[in-house]
């Protein structure tokens, strides 16, 4: 071509804007046709390019498809979601350029193509850590398990969070609105729709006690930076938490909270966890009274960071009771047993046996939820023999109450609870036992460790174990 031809503009279509798919078929079309990066009009905006040029579908191919460092790809599916409307554009000079022989580009950081591309996937990164901190569900009045957040992200990273609330909350239906996207989550597949307006998402339900509860519990005084906290928790966001609220006076009362705790720890004795077993709690009554008594339970310290005691639940007559462990940060929560990921797992293990977990009484050997802070997260912590010991009196006088024909024990801290101290799961593992009170047991791996497994195969074999060890509840 004459060097004084002016050769047309081609549009470029990315339908969402912020797919990488879609940024990619584009990208690569072009690259293919040798399109320069200064002779495509992208369009980052939400109608997709209202621009006239050719399509880039139409172009011929002149050169192989290139090969793209990974790097770059995870770069790119994060600026992507970026609200500046140039970076499409600013992905696709990258790419020439490393298609044109500058390798190690994404290696140069004071490159004003890769210093602001890593700029716009930080704040892509914050915002996102942001929404997964800062989403509220609150229950639709009237509809059954129905849950909806409002959130107001800065980029459109609705998409890219989305699979993370489909995890967290896979057992409950939900929609999350924003104004230019609402994902919809039911309970099966996720879905994206057009955005909303905050009316959308009820205002207050009765969860909001639930969760002050447990900021307040978790809320820890001597660690209390206000500087740190306002940018970590920026004040746009205090309208969606019901936290929020308690958080002046939570502040105000942090020096005092504080001296508290050293007066408490100086006067405490130097032994946490008293050395005699626990009285067992008292027997008469219903089981009824023996959750609400254990409410209130302060028998070793592990109520003290814990939202609330977790206790069994199920029919008071069943013929099956499975103990587990501990309550983890979901069970914490929401004060129920086994509803966490490995509460799901179990679950999915009984469908598969065609048994149905109605019929079970399902409880925990420890039960207050024992963990690590760890930023913003709670890390399990298992419980030491003293706990076990400690909140035996709880799990024996279940077992008293209900009187199950038989016991399934999760994991060594329930056999350790249930069978007795000297059983090892290593050795007893699907093996029945008869306890002194005539109840039959077996111990099995509990259902996170199976989670724990490393790789699909190593899970996969984890799970089928698992699932045999259960078969003998279906054939005992
Ligand atoms: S873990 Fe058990 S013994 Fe310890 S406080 Fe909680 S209920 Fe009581």
């Amino acid at each position: 071509m004459n060097r004084h031809t002016v050769e047309p503009l081609v549009a470029a279509h990315v339908d969402p804007p912020w797919d990488p798919a879609a940024w990619r078929a584009a990208a690569r079309a072009a690259l293919r046709a040798g399109v320069a990066p200064e002779r495509i009009d992208w369009n980052g905006g939400m109608q997709g390019s209202l621009l006239g040029g050719s399509d880039l579908a139409l172009l011929p191919a002149q050169r192989p498809a290139p090969r793209v460092p990974a790097e770059f790809l995870a770069l790119a599916s994060a600026v992507l979601c970026h609200r500046a409307d140039d970076r499409h554009g600013l992905l696709y000079r990258m790419l020439w350029r490393i298609a044109e022989g500058e390798r190690a580009l994404l290696q140069c950081a004071s490159d004003p193509d890769v210093h602001r591309a890593t700029t716009m996937a930080q704040a892509v990164r914050r915002d996102s850590h942001k929404m997964k901190a800062f989403v509220r569900f609150r229950a639709v009045p009237g509809a059954d398990e129905e849950y909806v957040a409002w959130f107001e992200p800065e980029h459109h990273i609705v998409d890219r969070v989305a699979p993370f609330f489909a995890r967290r909350f896979a057992g409950m239906r939900w929609a999350i609105v924003t104004p230019y996207r609402t994902a919809l989550w039911d309970g099966e597949a996720l879905a994206f729709a057009p955005g909303g307006s905050r009316g959308d998402a009820p205002a207050e339900d009765a969860r909001e006690d639930l969760w002050r509860t447990y900021y307040a519990n978790i809320f820890n005084p001597a660690r209390l930076n206000p500087t740190m906290m306002r940018s970590e928790m920026p004040q746009k966001y205090w309208k969606l938490l019901p936290e929020a609220a308690l958080l002046p006076d939570l502040m105000r009362e942090a020096g005092a909270r504080v001296r508290e705790m050293a007066e408490r720890e100086h006067a405490a004795p130097r032994r946490k966890i008293p050395a005699a077993p626990a009285p067992a709690p008292v027997l008469d009554g219903s089981l009824e009274a023996l959750r609400e008594s254990a409410r209130d339970c302060r028998r070793c310290p592990l109520w003290q960071p814990a939202t609330q005691t977790v206790f069994g639940e199920g029919p008071a007559d069943a013929r099956t009771m499975i103990v587990g462990e501990q309550p983890g940060d979901e069970e914490d929560l929401s004060g129920r047993p086994f509803v966490g990921p490995a509460g799901r797992l179990f679950s999915r293990a009984l469908d598969e046996l065609g048994i149905d977990r109605r019929t079970l009484y399902l409880t925990n050997a420890v039960k207050h939820f024992r963990f690590e802070p760890r930023g913003k997260r709670r890390l399990h912590k298992r419980p030491d023999v003293a706990h076990i010991s400690a909140c035996n009196g709880w799990l024996q006088a279940e077992i008293a109450h209900v009187r199950p024909e038989r016991i399934v024990c999760l994991g060594a801290s329930a056999a350790r609870a249930v069978l007795g101290p000297g059983v090892r799961l290593s050795e007893e593992r699907g093996i029945w036992r008869t306890r002194e009170d005539g109840v039959r047991a077996f111990a099995t791996v509990h259902p996170s460790w199976v989670l724990r497994q490393g790789d699909p195969p190593a899970q996969a074999a984890a799970y089928a174990g698992f699932v045999e060890d259960l078969r003998q509840l279906v054939t005992a």
